[in-house]
This record gives structure tokens, C-alpha cells and sequence, in this order.
């Protein structure tokens, strides 16, 4: 029993240090992605479910890593916010998000076509840096692409800790003129006094409930009590991970304002979404 233990304990010990090193080659490799300029931003189409439009994009990161090929967030945020690295690379999400709705912006108004939001996601870490309110004046102020053109996506579990902080920084952003975002509403620490506390405009429902509203009847009735929920707050609501027509039906006869999800396109490099813009892609 005496041998077997030990040996537990150095196959845990094994594991552990594996897990370090692990964790400190991928902070490494962190740190020299943001220098030599491997992060790049995809952008998912957010349609108007009435008109058809696409009115916005989503940023949503990517790790080009020389040999491991495109990485996707979830393998390497969360890392990235143990370690605070989101911090600069929030950071750097932020700006390139806004010089490209700018750039796009201004050649799309010479087509005719009305401005679209760009859609940013802020982690714990960005929502606690002291100087948040600044830098994002900063940003836009440096970009000049105007506040309203920016939608900040937020997730709930942000507000829990301190309440009152977290209403007197929202109301800062509020005053900049951006738009606030509940993202994946419906999960996690969700509830029912947040919408009531602070002053968000947009409700996302996350894609676990919109997965089944075509075959499942209680799905289908929370994102219906969703819908209505937001509406009767005065937000604007949009559905996540749509991918099918069966969905998009279900979302527009019940009045959801707007979609994001592979059904219309998944996100893509920024020369392809230029061209999706300019082609007149709609629904
Ligand atoms: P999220 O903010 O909920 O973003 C939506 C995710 O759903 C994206 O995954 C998107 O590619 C995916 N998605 C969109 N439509 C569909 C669909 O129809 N079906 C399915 N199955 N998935 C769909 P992605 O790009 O892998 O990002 C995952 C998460 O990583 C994001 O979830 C967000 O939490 C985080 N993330 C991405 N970019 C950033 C960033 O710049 N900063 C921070 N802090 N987090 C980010
Ligand atoms: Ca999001
Ligand atoms: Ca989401
Ligand atoms: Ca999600």
C-alpha cells in the first residue's frame, strides 16, 4: 500500500509539473505572439432578422501560430487571463476592431450604405484595469470611429462582485455614447436583476438555447420569454449560434431582432467580410 502510495505521488507530482511547463511554454509563446504580430481578429456578420441587413460584425480573436496554424480562443484565453496577457491583447482587440469599422465605415458610406457596430468582448480582467473608461475614449478618439459604432459585450458573472462598481463604470461607458452587451445570456450567473440594475442595451441569448428551439418545446418557450423580456426592458435582442433555417424562422416569427451564427456565415478574415459588404449579402 506504502509503494503504491508513492507511486501515486509521483505520478501526481509528473502531472503537475507537466501542467507547469505546459502553462509556462504557452505564456511564453503568449507573450511573443502579441510581439511578432500573430493575433488576428475574424468578424461574424450580425443580420437584421426584418431587413435582412447585415448591421454589424462581431471580433472575435485568433492565434495565426507559425506552426500550429489558426488557434482558437479557447485554447488559449482563458490562459491568457490568468496570466493578465488579455490585458494587452484586449488591448490591441479593441484598437484593430476600431480602425477596421472605421476604415470600412468610411467606404461603405461613399457606397450609401449606413455604418455598421463592431461588436468587442471585454474579459474580467479588462472590466477591472482602472484606466478602462480612458483607454476606450482613447481608442476612439485615435480611430475616430464614433462611439455608437461600438457594442461592447459584457457577461454577467463581471457585475457580481461588486455591484456598485460595476454600475458606476457601466455608466461611465454609457456617457462615452458605445453600446453595453449581455453575452450569453441565459448561462452561468445569470438573473433577472442585472437587466434591471444596469444599463445595458443589448440582450445576447446564448446559442445553448437557440440549439434546439425547432424541435424542443420548452427551449423554444424560454427563448420566446426571452424575446419578450428584453423587449419589454427596451433592449435589442440578438441569437447566438444560429445554423439553420428552422432556427432563423422560429427567431423571426417571434420578433428577435437580430442573428449571428454559421447559418448566414461563419466569421472570416477581414478582406472576406469586406467582400461580403460589398457584394450586398443579405439574408
Ligand atoms: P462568444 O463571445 O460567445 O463568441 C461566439 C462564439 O460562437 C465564437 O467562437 C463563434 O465562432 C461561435 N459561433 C458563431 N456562430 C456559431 C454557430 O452558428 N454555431 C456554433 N457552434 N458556434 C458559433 P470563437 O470565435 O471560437 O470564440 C469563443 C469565445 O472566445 C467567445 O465566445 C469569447 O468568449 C472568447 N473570445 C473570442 N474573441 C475574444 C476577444 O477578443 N476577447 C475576449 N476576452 N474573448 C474573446
Ligand atoms: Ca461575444
Ligand atoms: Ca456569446
Ligand atoms: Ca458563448
Amino acid at each position: 500500500a506504502k509503494k503504491l502510495g508513492r507511486n501515486r505521488w509521483q505520478f501526481y507530482h509528473d502531472a503537475m509539473n507537466e501542467q507547469t511547463e505546459e502553462r509556462l511554454r504557452i505564456e511564453g509563446a503568449l507573450r511573443s505572439a502579441l510581439e511578432r504580430n500573430e493575433f488576428v481578429l475574424h468578424y461574424q456578420p450580425q443580420v437584421d432578422l426584418a431587413s435582412g441587413r447585415i448591421v454589424g460584425m462581431e471580433a472575435l480573436l485568433r492565434w495565426q501560430h507559425p506552426e500550429l496554424g489558426m488557434v482558437p480562443p479557447q485554447r488559449f484565453i482563458g490562459l491568457a487571463e490568468e496570466t493578465g496577457l488579455i490585458v494587452p491583447i484586449g488591448a490591441w482587440v479593441l484598437r484593430t476592431a476600431c480602425a477596421q469599422a472605421k476604415a470600412w465605415n468610411d467606404m461603405w458610406e461613399l457606397c450609401g450604405l449606413a455604418p455598421l457596430r463592431v461588436a468587442v468582448n471585454l474579459s474580467a480582467r479588462q472590466f477591472a484595469q482602472p484606466d478602462l473608461v480612458a483607454s476606450i475614449a482613447a481608442v476612439l478618439d485615435d480611430t475616430g470611429l464614433p462611439a455608437a459604432c461600438l457594442d461592447l459585450e459584457l457577461t454577467e458573472s463581471l457585475f457580481v462582485d461588486d455591484v456598485a462598481q460595476a454600475l458606476d463604470l457601466l455608466h461611465q461607458l454609457k456617457a462615452l455614447g458605445v453600446a453595453l452587451s449581455i453575452d450569453d445570456f441565459g448561462t452561468g450567473y445569470s438573473s433577472f436583476s442585472s437587466l434591471r440594475t444596469f444599463p445595458i442595451d443589448v440582450l445576447k441569448i446564448d446559442r445553448s438555447f437557440v440549439a434546439d428551439i425547432a424541435s424542443d418545446a420548452d427551449e423554444a418557450a424560454i427563448v420566446v420569454s426571452i424575446i419578450a423580456l428584453a423587449h419589454n426592458l427596451k433592449l435589442r435582442v440578438i441569437a447566438e449560434g444560429v445554423e439553420s433555417t428552422a432556427q432563423l424562422e422560429f427567431l423571426r416569427a417571434h420578433g428577435c431582432d437580430e442573428m449571428q451564427g454559421y447559418h448566414f456565415s461563419r466569421p472570416v478574415p477581414a478582406e472576406e467580410f469586406g467582400k461580403m459588404i460589398r457584394s450586398g449579402r443579405s439574408l
